[in-house]
């Protein structure tokens, strides 16, 4: 029997209700049995802050995940050294897989449309399905544009337009969920100027954010 793996990489600095949400709904659309969610360790798309220490994130996302039996975590980006690639990563899941396995990989659409400036990211979409979620601010239709200009001309939209098939690389899929304007910055501002994150983050890591006194030195961060 095949595995349908969800694979959900971020900073997540701290995980929020959006990611949540975002990746139950992305399960439920494309029917997966599991989301892995990997908390990069030396991220390379945020190199103009300053990150909290891996383990703290970690903490968090256990926190966030727990209750969840389709919501699971890796470590496997610390476990590997350098940079926190994707692409790396999914070489490395595909090497460890038992050959059940087929990755859908998740990401916002903010993401999905800087992916031309990720570590070799064509190779992403001959490793694992992709999977767009939409993220309020950022245009759909922009998706087919960027598969064509920055990946292949032989993408072909499905009548919907919601995914894109292709004769040798993986499909590409478009996420129906909610518009959640949420944001780990947003959290960070907030819990830098003393004021409430009750319901954007999960009650649990709220009380670890004021427990440990994280981001209490940000206070400006452009939200
Ligand atoms: P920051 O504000 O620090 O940039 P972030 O909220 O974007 O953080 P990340 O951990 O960087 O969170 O995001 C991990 C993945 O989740 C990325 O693919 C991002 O596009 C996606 N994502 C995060 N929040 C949302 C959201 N509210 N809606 C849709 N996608 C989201």
């Amino acid at each position: 029997m095949a595995w349908r793996l969800g694979i959900f990489g971020g900073t997540f600095d701290p995980v929020h209700v959006g990611h949540l949400r975002i990746a139950e709904e992305a399960r439920e659309a494309l029917d997966l049995d599991r989301i892995i969610f990997i908390p990069a360790a030396d991220p390379p798309h945020k190199v103009q802050r300053k990150i909290l220490p891996f383990e703290h994130r970690w903490r968090m996302l256990f926190l966030s995940l727990a209750g969840n039996p389709h919501f699971h975590m890796s470590d496997i980006e610390q476990k590997m050294a350098g940079k926190s690639y994707s692409v790396l990563t999914l070489n490395e899941l595909r090497r460890k897989s038992t050959g059940r396995e087929n990755y859908f990989f998740l990401v916002g659409l903010d993401s999905f449309l800087e992916l031309d400036t990720w570590y070799r990211y064509r190779e992403l979409f001959s490793l694992a399905h992709l999977v767009v979620m939409r993220r309020p601010g950022y245009k759909e239709k922009a998706v087919e544009t960027f598969l064509k200009q920055s990946v292949s001309l032989d993408y072909t939209p499905d009548p919907q337009g919601r995914s894109f098939s292709h004769p040798s690389l993986f499909s590409v899929h478009m996420v129906d969920n909610t518009h959640l304007d949420i944001s780990s910055t947003c959290v960070r501002v907030l819990a830098g100027q003393e004021r409430s994150i009750r319901y954007l983050v999960a009650d649990e890591v709220m009380s670890y954010i004021e427990y440990h006194k994280l981001y209490s030195d940000i206070s400006n961060e452009r939200k």
